[in-house]
This record gives C-alpha cells, structure tokens and sequence, in this order.
C-alpha cells in the first residue's frame, strides 16, 4: 500500500454536503482533497453526489419537461392558444435531462480545479489515527493523512423485500429517471417526497398512477391545512393515492415487452392485487456507511445507522466530522450544502452555526408544496398560543393572469410576540415564496414586520404578504375573521 501525502483536510464524498465543504475550505485556504468513488459510463469519476446525478437536478429537469407538456395539453386553450398536434418525444426529454447533469457535474470539476480542491478518484475507508484508504477502480489501494476529516458518504434509496428491484420493470427513484417509454399503468409505493414527484412526473406523461402508501396519514410531517389540500389536488390531477395501504409481496409475470408486476397488498378491506406495467419503490432513503469505516477508526453509527453527530457535526473522535445524508435531520440538499460550509469554516477557526430550526421543505409538483418552521399541530401539541394568516391564490390577480389560482399561503406567528413561528404553502412558485419567510424567520420578524413590508403588484409574493396581514386580521383582499385590531 502506498502511503501518500497529507492534507489539512480531506473530504469523502462528493455531493452536496462534500463538494461545498471541500470548495469552502479550500476557499479558506486549507489543502484540501475531496475523494469520490462514482464511475460514469466511460469508467470516469463524477462529482455531484446523489442531488446532481440521479436525484434534485435531474427529478426537476423531469418535472419541468413534463409540466411544460401538460400545461400545454390542458391548460393553453384558457389563453385561447391551441396546440393539436401535441406529441413528447421521451428520448429527447432523458437526453435534456442528462445533458444538464453532465454539465452541473462538469461543473464541479471545474470549481475543484479553480478553488485548488484535489480530487482523488476511489472509494474511501476511514481507518484509525485519521488515515485513509482509497481503493481505485482497478484495486489499487493508497492511502492519505488528513489533520481533519469530513465524511459525506450520503444516502442511497431503501429497498423493501415484499419489491425486490426486477431490470427496468420495478425500479428504485434513479430507474424512475429513466424509464425509456411512458407506462400505462405505474405504480409507486411511498407517498413521500420522492414517490409523489416521480409518479406526477410519469402522470403528466400519460401513465395511469397508484400510490400506495402504507400510513393512513398523507404528507405527516405538513401542515394539515396543506396537506389535506394537496390530497384533493392531487386527486383532481388523476393520482390514485391509496392510504393504509401496505405492500406484501411483488411479482413479474410474462414475457419481454409483456412482462407485468402483480403487486399484493393489505388495505382495510385485507389482502388485495394490483397488475402494474413497472413499479417504482420508493421508500425512503438511509444512510451509506457499508465500507466506510474500519472498526477501530473510532467512529460510531446511531441505532438507525446514521454516524452520530453532535450540533455542529463533530463526530465522536476530535477532527472528524460528518455531514450531509449521512448524518441526522432532514434528508435534503441544501442542509447537506449548509453542514458542509459550518464544518469547514469551524476547522478553519470560524464559529458558525446552522439554525436547524428554520430548514425549508419543498415538494416540486405542480402546484408545488412547500413549507419552513412549527406546523399548526406541533404548536397545539406543544400548548403554544398562536395566530394564523391564510391568504388563497385564488384572490391574487397575478394568480389568476397565470391561471394558477390552486393553493394558499398560511402564516403562523406566536400570539404573544407575534414572531413568525412557521409558514406552509401549496401553490404556484411556492418554493421561492417560502424562501421570503425563511428570510424573516432569520431575521427574528414578527408577522407586522411583513405586514409593513412594500410588496411589487401584481406578484404571487403579494399572497405571502396578505397572509402577514391576515395573521392579525387586516388582510386587504379577502374578508378577515374577527381578530385583535
Ligand atoms: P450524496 O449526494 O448521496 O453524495 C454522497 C457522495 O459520496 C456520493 O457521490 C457517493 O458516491 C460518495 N461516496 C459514498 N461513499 C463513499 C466512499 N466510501 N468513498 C468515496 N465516495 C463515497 N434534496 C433537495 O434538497 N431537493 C430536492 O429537490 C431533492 N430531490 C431529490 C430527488 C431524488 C430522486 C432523490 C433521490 C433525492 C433528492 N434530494 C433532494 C435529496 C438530495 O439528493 C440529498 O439530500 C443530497 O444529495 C445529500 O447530499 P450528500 O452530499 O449528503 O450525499
Ligand atoms: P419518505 O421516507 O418520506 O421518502 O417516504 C417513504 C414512504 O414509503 C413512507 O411514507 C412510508 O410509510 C412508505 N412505505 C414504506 N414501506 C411501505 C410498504 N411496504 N408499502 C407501502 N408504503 C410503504
């Protein structure tokens, strides 16, 4: 084994949480190496991690293909256009998909190279006294000294043993990216994030899509309010969203371009069967710590498997950290990206702190969902007195110019102080509306705080600032319950 040089830092991992750290340190000076081990098809190493390669980047690019086409299908003769002839050419739309991917990915090599970062092509074992191993393509082992390790290892997708994943026939969320025709009859199992982006991306195509989805509560973690409205949008738009729903068993029948899956599942009526063309299985995601660690590197994973972080992401053993999927809280990339910025600017001296509590949640369908902060049931759960704004699209004359008036902004700020405790949207451009929130939620703002902000007319932002003002009844443009003066 050869033994090589030392860094002051060395990252495993190059998504969102890996290649950030290693960018940031370098920025900070540090010598920094950022090591990778994923092959693209010409035995090359990519960067990008998960979000870039088969996750964020190209789910969206989906999205926005496949929104475009059925906006232009039932929604452009409102405009008085008419597009008749209206045909989706899926290849093209995959080779779109896969050319963005490639240059985000292009592009990360490029920032390594400009910020110094070096990029070591291998997979990577954390063994003891802060060394690691890097195994490359062809088996050749080296291994590297670090002063500081950061390990962003990420996640991959849960696989079920009731739907083990058959060829292109029952797929996780990255053969979902690639599905070379549109299913007729798709289903998914899991109504999370991931399932229900996947399934509208396929619905809008034309497949007829089941969701199945073992709870009997739809999108938990939302607010009720948006939740319950998503479901009944969601409906509208043709996804079967089967609740209390668990997936027993999976079976492909037929031959080549015949072949089926049968999938058995219990519901409240007991067992029942559903014939699918292809299924995709996404049922979350855990943490990638198989060959990560040696024994006694000193680092240790939590009862779920994450490896175990305190608030600033210092693992057990001093100079090592973790960042990113691999470790607790949400599953998201930008929490990723932000763990990577502390921990690189907390090696170099700085005293950074991610607030936790003011992490945005976005669901990119259409009308997308999107939420920052306390929903109304933690806040009840929690005996905490509150005020709530709720503002619809449908009394937003920008909304209705756009033909989008599905949705509502909802603002919930604590009674006493009146500080803005959480924000819940379904809508158009919700993601970036809720961003103006996260913002004030930064900042400490009150509802007032908004309420007296100036807002361009006519803007979709004018239904977030409405619902500031609705919080303590003054809403302009729709009736007020009674509330304080
Ligand atoms: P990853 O992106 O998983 O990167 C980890 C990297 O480490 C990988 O490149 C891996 O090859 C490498 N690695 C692992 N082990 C080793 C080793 N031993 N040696 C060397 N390298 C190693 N999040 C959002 O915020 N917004 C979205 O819209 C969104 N959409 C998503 C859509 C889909 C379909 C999926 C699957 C995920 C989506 N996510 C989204 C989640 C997001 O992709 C992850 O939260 C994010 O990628 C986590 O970043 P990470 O750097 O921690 O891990
Ligand atoms: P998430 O973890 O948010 O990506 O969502 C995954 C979803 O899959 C969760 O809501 C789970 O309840 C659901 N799920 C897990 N296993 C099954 C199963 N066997 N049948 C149906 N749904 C499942």
């Amino acid at each position: 084994i050869l033994m090589s040089e030392n860094f002051q830092v060395i990252v495993i991992g190059a998504g969102p949480a890996g290649y950030v750290a290693a960018i940031r340190a370098a920025q900070l000076g540090l010598k920094t190496a950022c090591i990778e081990k994923w092959i693209d098809d010409n035995g090359k190493c990519k960067l990008g991690g998960t979000c870039l390669n088969v996750g964020c980047i190209p789910s969206k690019a989906l999205l926005d293909s496949s929104h475009k086409f059925a906006e232009a299908k039932h929604d452009f003769s409102i405009h008085g256009i008419s597009s008749n002839d209206l045909s989706m050419d899926i290849s093209k739309m995959l080779e779109r998909k896969n050319k963005i991917v490639s240059q985000l990915t292009g592009g990360i090599s490029g920032l390594f190279k400009a910020n110094g970062v070096h990029s070591i092509f291998g997979a990577a074992k954390l063994l003891a006294n802060k060394i690691v191993e890097v195994t490359d393509p062809s088996g050749k082992k080296e291994q590297y000294t670090a002063d500081h390790i950061i390990i962003a290892a990420g996640s991959v997708p849960i696989t079920i043993p009731p739907a083990p994943l058959v060829d292109d026939i029952v797929v996780d969320s990255t053969g979902a990216l690639e599905f070379k025709s549109v299913p007729q009859k798709l289903g998914v199992i899991g109504a999370g994030v991931i399932g229900l982006e996947l399934g509208s991306v396929w619905a809008r195509l034309g497949s007829q899509v089941t969701v199945l989805e073992a709870l009997d509560d739809f999108l938990p973690a939302a607010d009720l309010t948006i939740s319950k409205e998503t479901f009944k949008t969601f409906k509208k738009q043709g996804l079967d969203i089967k609740l209390g729903t668990r997936v027993t068993g999976s079976e492909v029948i037929g031959e080549g371009d015949n072949r089926q899956v049968k999938v058995e599942f219990t519901d409240s009526n007991g067992k029942t069967e559903m014939l699918f063309d292809r299924l995709i299985v996404c049922v979350g995601r855990r943490p990638l710590s198989e060959n990560l660690l040696s024994p006694d590197s000193g680092v240790n994973l939590d009862e779920r498997g994450f490896i175990f972080v305190n608030e600033q992401c210092e693992t057990e053993v001093r100079d090592i950290y973790a960042v990113g999927d691999i470790v607790r809280g949400p599953m998201l990339a930008h929490k990723a990206s932000e763990e990577g910025v502390m921990v690189a600017e907390r090696i170099a001296g700085k005293k950074p702190q991610i607030n936790y509590e003011n992490i945005p949640n976005v669901i990119y369908t259409h009308p997308e969902i999107a939420w920052v902060g306390k929903t109304e049931q933690e806040l009840k759960a929690a005996g905490t007195d509150y005020n709530v704004g709720i503002f619809p699209f449908s009394a937003s004359g920008r909304a209705m110019a756009a033909n989008e008036t599905t949705g509502m902004v909802k603002i919930i700020a604590e009674a006493k102080s009146d500080r803005i405790l959480g924000c819940h949207i379904i809508g158009p451009s919700a993601a970036d509306l809720v961003q103006q929130v996260v913002i004030a939620i930064e900042f400490g703002a009150s509802s007032e705080d908004l309420a007296l902000t100036v807002f361009s007319h006519p803007t979709l932002s004018e239904v977030v600032h409405e619902a500031a003002l609705a919080v303590s009844g003054h809403a302009i443009h729709i009736p007020n319950k009674p509330k304080r003066s």
